[in-house]
């Protein structure tokens, strides 16, 4: 019988040894230890022993019962401290690994210049006016000295909707929408920037573009007040080095009226493929605000005087950027948006 308990002891160690998990753990102490397990089995055969073997066999089996207890205890821990770590290692975060990426939104570049134009002309003392671009013929060419006999409308194919209805060529109408309402007080400093819409389609023009323009109208106003402002606006977008240059030129609207042109960005005034290797860049149309204009928007232009200008401004982030192509900035390719 003592040998019985010494292999049981035995065995039941090594079973316990050998457990991978605490139900298995489980499973032997049932096995080993429980009311109908093995070493309650032996002890039954007790009664068959002689009376004076007794106590030494039962202090054996305490002992067993106790020894296999502790190792129990033991096994118990070690596994449970094995289940933790496997796992925390499960549930570890690979800090090294790729994140999981997302696009914030950005602003288009045409919004990107057209913010940085507004934020000029704002420090130069010029408030955003806004208009309809759905506009009326008068708005958009008679009130701008532009009948419906004169043949510079046909240098702003227009989209029209209906006779007297049009989308708008430019955002002058804004111009004049804005001194109906002002006149005759005075001063008026507005840019108007937005969207406008002609027949043209290539990698030059889009059908619809973006426009700034800009108007100022006081009691004493010079053409060197329009060079000045100009001027400053130049070298605010394109860099202190930028040069000006005004050539006489033709709108209806205005008179005298001038293109600027600006020093090549690319090639710094010396020459190069984008300047056609004449060192100037036009980028915008200006003059005086033609009196007829201010009569019809109901100023005595006797006593009042102005001047007036407008770009594009896909025309200025081409230049600023570097872009060869228009179509680009409304292809929608992320690829192309990305870089700004
Ligand atoms: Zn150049």
């Amino acid at each position: 019988m003592e040998e019985q308990l010494h292999n049981l002891a035995e065995k039941a160690g090594q079973e316990l040894q050998g457990a991978g998990s605490l139900e298995e753990l489980e499973k032997i102490r049932i096995h080993y230890l429980g009311k109908k397990g093995e070493l309650t089995r032996i002890l039954r055969g007790m009664g068959s022993l002689p009376a004076e073997e007794r106590p030494k066999i039962g202090q054996l089996a305490n002992e067993i019962r106790e020894e296999l207890e502790q190792q129990l205890a033991r096994r118990t821990a070690e596994i449970k401290e094995k289940v933790g770590q496997l796992r925390l290692q499960a549930e570890t975060i690979d800090i090294t690994l790729p994140g999981t990426s997302f696009f914030p939104g950005k602003k288009h570049p045409l919004t990107v210049v057209q913010e940085e134009i507004e934020d000029i002309f704002l420090g130069l003392g010029f408030s955003i006016a806004e208009g309809p671009e759905v506009e009326l013929d008068y708005y958009n060419f008679e009130a701008l000295n532009l009948p419906k006999d004169h043949p510079a409308r046909d240098m702003q194919d227009s989209f029209f909707i209906a006779p007297e209805v049009l989308l708008r060529t430019h955002t002058s109408p804004v111009q004049v929408r804005t001194m109906e309402r002002t006149a005759p007080a005075l001063p008026v400093k507005i840019i108007a920037p937005g969207k406008v819409y002609r027949r043209d389609d290539d990698a030059t023009h889009s059908p619809m573009f973006h426009q700034v323009e800009g108007l100022a109208i006081d009691k004493r106003i010079t053409f060197g007040d329009l060079k000045g402002v100009l001027d400053v606006f130049a070298r605010e977008m394109f860099g202190a080095d930028t040069r000006t240059r005004f050539r006489p030129s033709y709108f209806p609207f205005t008179e005298p009226s001038a293109e600027m042109d600006i020093s090549c960005v690319m090639c710094g005034g010396r020459g190069c493929r984008v300047c056609s290797h004449t060192g100037w860049l036009e980028i915008l149309g200006c003059g005086m605000v033609h009196p007829r204009v201010l009569e019809m928007s109901g100023y005595n232009s006797e006593e009042v005087i102005g001047f007036a200008f407008g770009m594009g401004i896909e025309r200025i982030a081409m230049l600023k950027y570097g872009i060869d192509d228009l179509r680009l900035f409304f292809d929608n390719d992320l690829r192309f948006l990305t870089q700004f």
